[in-house]
């Protein structure tokens, strides 16, 4: 999955760290713990998912099978939804997208955002299909009597609406009074589409602001935040590969996050967009906001190492992947210093010289040959589960 856990890990911290540090600079309440004040937005619902109005962050993500392909799409969704996927969007580039919504629907269990660009026939088309909600581009849907149109549509049908303005498709007026392409321009843009909504007695909407320059996209969602209590969608798009959009989405949204702004997150990534989910879910459990899932502690490795670390603590992530309990889980190089180390964890596993140890809490629990390290922290891990649902009930 990840070529590198060691440098995603490293580049989080270190993007996370200058969200907080900036987050200072500028006198916002967030303090060395990570304690986000957030900002309270209007709440409108999709789906099922509440967004706004200090309800939980939710973390969504898009497909990337064909729309129309539906026991693909069907599929990724099901993996998107077992990492923890909260809201899903598709494309729908064409009428058997829009017609595939309505088989799509009933096979999955979170809500679905039809993605339209151009065409407001897809968007009437998709929401009468079965979508809970849709994401318009303004700037390329025809002007405002189509955007009516589909207005018209989601009060019909009941549904919300993301205006989602793009850097790279702003309305030709607005790029001529700026210029070109700037924060304000798409500050203006939002408000202008904002407006047009309103005008029309519709309410259920959030906004996004992408650009692929993280400093634009934080300028332009910092100056829309302070104009609107409207609920945020919070992303960097286009954000690259691996490494640079891992970088760009920690600092971008993190940032945004440790200011207080935001509502619903989407990492963007050229990837598996399984790995959208866990980098969104990365940046709230550092910022303290969410915690799902385990959060896992490996140690750099150093000469004392003699075990292929990076390669167990890949195969403990992608094990790991649906287990939601908030677990700390050790993966130490060394039995010498390893459980010394990570006293913090919950549980956790250290290697060398052909022994394997169990620790809890930094103490030893027992011994055990190398080479079981993999199955004996996931038997610890079930055993931890099992006793917080008895303790639950
Ligand atoms: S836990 Fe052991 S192998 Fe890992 S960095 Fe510390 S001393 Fe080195």
């Amino acid at each position: 999955m990840f070529d590198n856990f060691k440098i995603f890990d490293k580049y989080i911290t270190v993007s996370l760290l200058f969200a907080i540090g900036r987050s200072q600079i500028q006198g916002i309440i967030v303090d060395m713990s990570l304690n986000v004040s957030r900002k309270k937005t209007r709440q409108i619902m999709v789906g099922n998912v509440p967004v706004g109005n200090l309800a939980p962050i939710s973390v969504q993500s898009m497909t990337n099978t064909p729309t129309a392909d539906v026991s693909a799409t069907v599929s990724q969704i099901e993996r998107l939804q077992n990492a923890g996927c909260e809201i899903i969007r598709l494309a729908v580039p064409d009428s058997e997208a829009a017609q595939a919504i309505s088989l799509i629907k009933p096979k999955i269990s979170i809500p679905l955002i039809a993605d339209i660009h151009f065409d407001f026939r897809l968007a009437i088309a998709a929401a009468q299909a079965g979508a809970d909600a849709l994401r318009i581009n303004p700037g390329n849907i025809g002007g405002a009597a189509k955007v009516k149109a589909v207005v018209d549509c989601a009060k019909d049908t009941g549904i919300s609406i993301r205006i989602g303005v793009n850097a790279g498709s702003l309305e030709k007026d607005i790029l001529k009074k700026y210029n070109g392409v700037t924060a304000r321009a798409m500050v203006d843009s939002a408000l202008r589409n904002i407006e047009l909504l309103k005008s029309l007695d519709f309410h259920q909407i959030k906004v996004s602001l992408k650009a692929s320059d993280v400093a634009r996209t934080v300028e332009a969602y910092r100056l829309l935040s302070a104009r609107t209590d409207l609920p945020l969608h919070v992303g960097v798009t286009e954000a690259g590969s691996l490494y640079s959009g891992i970088v760009k989405s920690a600092l971008g949204i993190g940032t945004l996050l440790a200011e207080g702004i935001g509502d619903t997150i989407r990492v963007s990534l050229t990837r598996d967009p399984v790995e959208e989910v866990r980098v969104g879910y990365e940046i709230l459990k550092a910022l303290g906001i969410r915690q799902r899932g385990p959060e896992i502690i490996s140690c750099p490795t150093c000469g004392r190492c003699n075990i292929e670390l990076f390669g167990i603590v890949e195969q403990v992530e992608e094990a790991l992947l649906s287990t939601v309990s908030p677990i700390k889980i050790a993966i130490m190089g060394c039995v010498v210093n390893g459980p010394g180390e990570a006293r913090e964890a919950d549980i956790g596993i250290a290697g060398g010289d052909g022994t394997g140890i169990l620790f809890r809490k930094g103490k030893v629990v027992k011994k055990f040959p190398q080479e079981k390290l993999v199955e004996v922290l996931m038997a610890e891990v079930e055993k931890y589960e099992r006793n917080r649902s008895k303790l639950a009930d």
